[in-house]
């Protein structure tokens, strides 16, 4: 759980009582974030210098993010637009959002700043938050904060990428010893490279010392204002090659990135799982070509009229809830930066009511243990029916921003984009790796038998995004998806009073163009599409049982609409997102795994090197499927991962090679 920061003020300025120390120099922060942190990482000249389109910066105590605002403006200026500064930053006792936006109201110069950070700043959940922050010049690079809400010791095993330089904030060593851990520095070692550069307000010995037994050349500079000494200085590496510390005994889950040449990159199936990973890669300057054998956008199982979004959370908050609850989060920040008028979604809120008695008690626990109340809060049947405004006999979780989507207008947002070629009508044929290792998907025009029609692509780097049809291909043959065909029901909703999403088990969302949609079933191991009789009247009995004030409201049932699609589920219910090994040579090479599943492993697995999955999201693609896109994209550009490790290693289509070489299928 996330504690928010203690603080009182001073002159405008936080303190913190936890710590008894400043967030920053009453007397100028901006010229000590400027002297100590830019000014001796060279920030600007590195800059000025840099080809690399990728610059990556990491700091202890993100504090006001008075360190994140200065180095933007520098960067404003010292940037092409084709570059990215990732700013990552760990925080252990965030500021709630009143408190950031009157701690930075200190500086007016960096207002521009301040705004847009307080407007994007996130829900205090524990975890990554990926905050794209807008582009305030279009002659400048992008900006993009990750944000660890937690332990700096937890966040040590979460980073997954290169760091260019370190920003060593955190409160005095002395006032804040644990955070100054030696672990910190072997972790800042094992994430730098040669001409990775640290620098930090204090030149305390235990700091001193501590980086240098890790392997950091240390300088010391007069410290700004009325401190002595501070120290800054460069990684030197002159023990030899650190392991990094997320290169663990478990291989397969640390995917080597791919060459990247061209640029060039290929999405199989545009449902919202290939259109955010088209959008995270586009986005990131890939030239992507989308492929898809239906003639439109969303034309599976994400195309019904309205989808729901939010996040079922386990009462004992599971690596699973975790992860959703982060994808929840990420799809509603890309939601309201993505489509701001909201004509084809709506965060009206969602009611997860307690149905039943097992229910009721799941919710209790939940809440019993987790505080979650700037994204969900418990409401009685009485307060749950005036948020509703129709009568409902059931009070449950309410989560605050929950929201339901029209998914093929998203996934028209997310594939508006320039480096994006929707190549519609076309079958997936073949996929192969060619000798330079890039890839090259064969395609022929949907419904024609001759292959007279045939073409190809080609691109370093092929995402699959076909749900359960991705088995057709002989390097997927090994995952253990299905198809869960469901029926959606529909009826004249022009008079239906709703003003929130209802979830139990089944739902109904507000109408939208005139139609109150609910259900749905599950027809297991199904791919049949037809619309029948039976699953209406089971959408029905339950929009009947679940939501009797909304049953009564509709008008005759004659008017009956309906849509079947199919949903791609996986064995563990988990979908599926990341980088994927070579099956037969993954069995070979780790066949000790029979012998125990402990045994540990040093060498780099047999990755099929630019091959990725995003599937298997079941019902919930929308809160899982675009952030899966977005790890994809970090991973495939060598950037910070934007979900925790565990969630990615849980992700991971490797995951089955693991438990099918353990049992010797
Ligand atoms: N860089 C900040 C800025 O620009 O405003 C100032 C940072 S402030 C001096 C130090 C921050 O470190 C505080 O916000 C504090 O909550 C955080 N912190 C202290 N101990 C921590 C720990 N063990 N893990 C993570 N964050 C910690």
């Amino acid at each position: 759980m996330i504690k928010p920061a203690q603080i009182q003020w001073s002159d405008g300025a936080p303190v913190s009582t936890q710590f008894n120390d400043v967030y920053f120099s009453k007397a100028s922060g901006i010229n000590e974030t400027r002297y100590v942190f830019l000014q001796h990482n060279q920030l600007i000249e590195r800059w000025a210098q840099s080809e690399k389109t990728v610059f990556t910066i990491a700091e202890t105590g993100f504090g006001t993010g008075l360190n994140l605002l200065c180095t933007w403006q520098q960067w404003l200026e010292n940037s092409r637009p084709d570059q990215t500064l990732h700013f990552v930053s760990l925080e252990k006792f965030p500021l709630n959002k009143d408190s950031l936006a009157i701690a930075l109201k200190q500086w007016p110069e960096l207002k521009i700043f301040s705004d847009a950070l307080v407007e994007h700043y996130p829900e205090l959940v524990a975890g990554w938050h990926r905050i794209s922050l807008p582009r305030i010049s279009q002659q400048a690079g992008h900006v993009v904060l990750h944000l660890f809400l937690g332990d700096v010791e937890d966040w040590l095993n979460e980073m997954s990428a290169p760091v260019d330089a370190w920003f060593l904030d955190g409160f005095a060593p002395s006032k804040n010893p644990d955070m100054w851990s030696g672990h910190l520095f072997h972790t800042m070692a094992a994430l730098s490279r040669p001409n990775t550069t640290f620098a930090t307000f204090t030149a305390a010995s235990q700091v001193r010392r501590g980086l240098q037994a890790a392997g950091f050349k240390t300088l010391k500079a007069k410290g700004f204002g009325k401190k002595r000494e501070m120290l800054y200085g460069e990684f030197y590496a002159a023990q030899g090659p650190i392991k990094p510390q997320w290169l663990n005994t478990s291989p397969w889950f640390t995917p080597p990135s791919p060459c990247v040449k061209s640029k060039q990159a290929i999405v199989i199936g545009a449902g919202i799982a290939g259109c955010s990973s088209a959008y995270a890669l586009a986005k990131r300057g890939w030239q992507v070509t989308l492929i898809d054998k239906h003639q439109q956008l969303a034309a599976g199982a994400s195309g019904n009229a309205q989808g729901v979004l939010y996040a079922k959370l386990a009462s004992d908050m599971n690596m699973q809830s975790e992860f959703y609850l982060s994808g929840y989060l990420y799809s509603l920040a890309l939601l309201n930066q993505m489509m701001p008028d909201k004509q084809n979604w709506d965060d009206c809120g969602v009611l997860q009511l307690a149905f039943n008695e097992k229910e009721v008690k799941r919710q209790q626990q939940f809440c019993q243990r987790f505080n979650l109340e700037d994204v969900l809060i418990p409401v009685n049947a009485e307060q749950a029916s005036e948020i509703a405004g129709t009568l409902l006999s059931n009070g449950g979780l309410y989560f605050k921003k929950g929201a339901w989507v029209n998914p093929k207008s998203w996934c028209e947002a997310l594939t508006n984009h320039p480096n994006i070629q929707f190549v519609s009508g076309h079958e997936v044929t073949d996929i192969q790796q060619l000798a330079n290792q890039s890839w090259q998907v064969d395609v022929k025009a949907h419904g024609q038998a001759s292959q007279t029609s045939t073409q190809s692509f080609t691109g370093e780097v092929a995402v699959i995004c076909n749900a359960f049809e991705a088995t057709q291909f002989p390097a997927l043959s090994f995952l253990p998806t299905s198809p869960i065909a469901g029926q959606v029901s529909s009826l004249n909703g022009n008079s239906v009073a709703l003003n929130t999403v209802l979830c139990g088990d089944s739902y109904v969302t507000p109408s939208h163009e005139g139609q109150l949609n609910f259900g749905a079933t599950y027809r297991l191991k199904s791919s049949d599409c037809e619309i029948k009789a039976q699953d209406h009247a089971f959408n029905l009995e339950k929009l009947a049982d679940n939501f009797h004030s909304v049953a009564e409201q509709v008008t005759p049932k004659e008017q009956l609409n309906g849509r079947v699609s199919v949903r791609c589920s996986t064995s563990d219910y988990v979908p599926i997102a990341g980088a994927v090994c070579d099956a037969q040579a993954f069995k070979q090479q780790f066949a000790n795994l029979k012998k125990s599943k402990h045994w540990r492993f040093y060498e780099a697995a047999p990755f099929l090197k630019g091959l990725y999955l995003n599937l298997g999201h079941g019902s919930r693609g929308l809160s899982s499927a675009p952030l899966c896109g977005e790890l994809i994209a970090a991973q495939v550009n060598n950037e910070p991962w934007p979900i925790l490790k565990r969630h990615s290693n849980m992700l991971s289509p490797n995951r089955f090679l693991v438990s099918q070489t353990i049992k010797g299928i």
